[in-house]
């Protein structure tokens, strides 16, 4: 009987080990294991052996069973296992990680940044909740101006105004430094505007501030005709028109030539061959003397633009409100 016994075993060890499929390891199971399997067979025998022998027979009869289950179960389950593996089709084509794309307002303030860094401007920030001193007060802006009207700026309960310009960032740095001031302040402004293809009550501008002694209108028109040819292209014409802000004098609107007609005239230009894109002028005496500064010694020019004038142009966007609607399947082309 013991004889058998560890005949059936290697036996069934070999066939579970065999087994290529789970139809082969559970037929292997209900060969041994099963009801009318072979070890329930050789159980059925046992009354048939001579007494004195049983114990030993029926323990290692036993043993056996428990260890044959074990290797059924580790056949079941390496066969199960395969069976939900994935079916892995190597001659598909690979999936791309979804990358993130950096927001065109953002690849355009880098540019306008990266221009005047290599004409050697800092880049400068500060707070957008300001108080009146610095939006309006120091940039001697008068109790008239239509500017600090409730209709065209944004107060806050408090006093404080959400900035209507990044131009209070001058006079902050103004007021920490001495000249030379070489600075450019990108960052979010805040008006009363109706949202609308080309407004936003929220939108980005950037600054440019240059302060030493014997600075002149010619370095303003240099630095910003430099500045337009790089970003533009290099047919970019740059043509100032005197206007009025209450920082600078004189005060001039910087038009560039149409992108669209190159100066002939179109439905974008309004058929006047230029667009317009920002304001400048020679910083006033005023705001000079206001942050301590010797406006008989110290001239100065300032600049700005709207950052989302330059990503419509440059990208031809024909709504403002593309740039802040998070619409990926826009927001995917400037990958
Ligand atoms: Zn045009």
């Amino acid at each position: 009987m013991i004889e058998k016994i560890a005949q059936i075993r290697l036996q069934a060890f070999r066939e579970f080990e065999e087994a290529k499929s789970l139809q082969e390891a559970e037929a292997a199971r209900n060969k041994y294991l099963g009801r009318k399997g072979a070890i329930a067979d050789l159980f059925r025998h046992m009354p048939g052996i001579p007494p004195e022998e049983r114990p030993e027979a029926g323990e290692a009869l036993n043993r056996l069973r428990a260890e044959l289950e074990v290797v059924a179960e580790t056949a079941r389950e390496k066969f199960a296992q395969k069976k939900e593996a994935p079916q892995i089709d190597t001659t598909l084509p690979g999936r791309m990680p979804h990358l993130g794309a950096l927001h065109p307002l953002t690849i355009v303030t880098r540019q306008i940044i990266d221009i005047f860094r290599q004409m050697g401007f800092a880049v400068a920030s500060g707070p957008e909740i300001e108080t009146v001193y610095y939006n309006f007060d120091a940039l001697n802006t008068p109790p008239w101006h239509p500017s600090r009207d409730e209709s065209a700026t944004l107060y806050l309960p408090n006093g404080f105004v959400l900035r209507t310009e990044t131009s209070p960032v001058q006079i902050r740095v103004m007021e920490a430094m001495q000249p030379p001031v070489r600075i450019i302040a990108p960052g979010r402004v805040y008006r009363r505007d109706r949202p609308d293809a080309t407004h936003s009550p929220m939108f980005h501008q950037v600054e440019g501030l240059y302060v030493d002694e014997g600075v002149t209108m010619a370095d303003l028109k240099g630095t910003l005709v430099a500045f337009y040819r790089t970003l533009f292209g290099e047919q970019t014409a740059v043509r100032f028109r005197p206007h009025f802000f209450p920082f600078t004098e004189p005060s001039a609107e910087v038009d560039i030539t149409c992108l669209f007609c190159a100066g002939k005239g179109c439905r974008i230009c309004k058929e006047a061959g230029w667009i317009e894109m920002g304001g400048s002028g020679m910083v006033d005496p005023n705001v000079l003397d206001g942050v301590g500064y010797d406006s008989e010694k110290y001239t100065g020019w300032a600049c700005g633009l709207g950052i989302e004038r330059v990503a419509m142009f440059l990208y031809g966007i024909d709504n403002i409100r593309s740039l802040y609607d998070g619409d990926v399947r826009f927001l995917r082309q400037f990958i």
